[in-house]
């Protein structure tokens, strides 16, 4: 049987001796406790050689490394490895020292560098500039086909909803009872404190920039909470009362399906665990009745007891 020998300083390892073994050869203790290790595989080698933007690597990682074609940095135009961090979004790569060194990011979508600040929000990159909803688009084309699906859960919108674009302070304040003590900086935390689109005495409050599939699934939510505030003579859907937790539950809930049926899944999946707090109402009921009821069913269900609800508790 042939003597183990050590791969870098070819003294014989003696049997019991413990050793390192990677890429099918064996390093002894002596020079595993010497040696610098490759940055990618932690190989302890002699031979360490230097990758430009990735480091020191050993013999066998520099062979896989110079074959692999990685990607290009958006910003720096630098090389990102395959096996290395980095940021990936709009179809783009951003290194990890770019990432890093960002001096603002995109509110909606923190992309590590904007083009823009908008005013009441924050930073936007040019990918979220371009294709978010603001004051200034033309709404027409999302609002119609909303409102013939929302018929289906019964409920008659208005075509023409009064928008305000506002801070998103401001949207997210009227929906929190202690509005002062919330600190966020990006849109994936603050659909975790509320809506980004809120009903309100006759007007939604929009954030000043919105991308649109999530503007589509909480819009459904607030023309709902609207078209109840019509029928029953309301204001809002604030407060205590079992009426008003099952008008938010279901508001939420149309919310959900909107994002469901157009697929909209990381959408769907934030709707159906936040905001944590009194806004979903009895969401959790109707999403439980889902598993086991048709739609049509679930629609019944929440105008029968609206109805009987708002008899008892109005
Ligand atoms: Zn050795
Ligand atoms: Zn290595
Ligand atoms: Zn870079
Ligand atoms: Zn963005």
């Amino acid at each position: 049987m042939p003597k183990d020998s050590c791969y870098s300083c070819r003294k014989e390892i003696v049997s019991g001796q413990s050793f390192y073994e990677d890429h099918g050869v064996k390093v002894c203790i002596s020079c595993f406790r010497n040696l610098k290790r490759c940055q990618k595989c932690k190989f302890p080698s002699n031979q360490l050689l230097q990758v430009k933007g990735f480091g020191d690597v050993c013999e066998f990682c520099y062979q896989s490394l110079s074959k692999e074609e990685g990607m290009t940095c958006y910003l720096c135009n630098g090389k990102i490895w395959t096996s290395a961090s980095h940021y990936a979004d709009h179809g783009k790569f951003v290194c990890q020292s770019c990432f890093k060194n960002a001096k603002t990011r995109c509110f909606t979508c923190r992309f590590p560098h904007v083009v823009n600040e908008i005013s009441g929000q924050g930073g936007v990159c040019e990918f979220c500039a371009e294709k978010n909803l603001t004051r200034e688009s033309d709404l027409k084309p999302m609002l119609s086909p909303l409102g013939s699906f929302l018929e289906k859960f019964g409920h008659e919108v208005s075509s023409k909803p009064n928008l305000l674009w506002v801070n998103w302070k401001l949207v997210i304040g009227m929906q929190q009872d202690n509005p002062n003590n919330i600190e966020l900086q990006f849109f994936d935390e603050l659909v975790r404190f509320g809506y980004p689109v809120y009903y309100l005495k006759g007007l939604y409050y929009v954030i000043p920039s919105i991308p649109r599939k999530w503007f589509m699934a909480y819009m459904a939510g607030q023309l709902v909470a609207a078209d109840i505030c019509r029928k029953y003579d309301l204001f809002h859907l604030r407060g205590n009362s079992p009426f008003l937790g099952l008008a938010r539950g279901w508001s939420h809930w149309v919310s959900y399906s909107t994002a469901k049926t157009l697929k909209y899944d990381r959408v769907a999946k934030v709707i159906s665990r936040w905001p944590e707090s009194s806004l979903p109402g009895n969401f959790q009921k109707f999403l439980a009745m889902s598993e086991f009821r048709k739609p049509a069913e679930i629609v019944e269900f929440a105008h029968d007891n609206l109805k009987t609800y708002a008899k008892k508790y109005l």
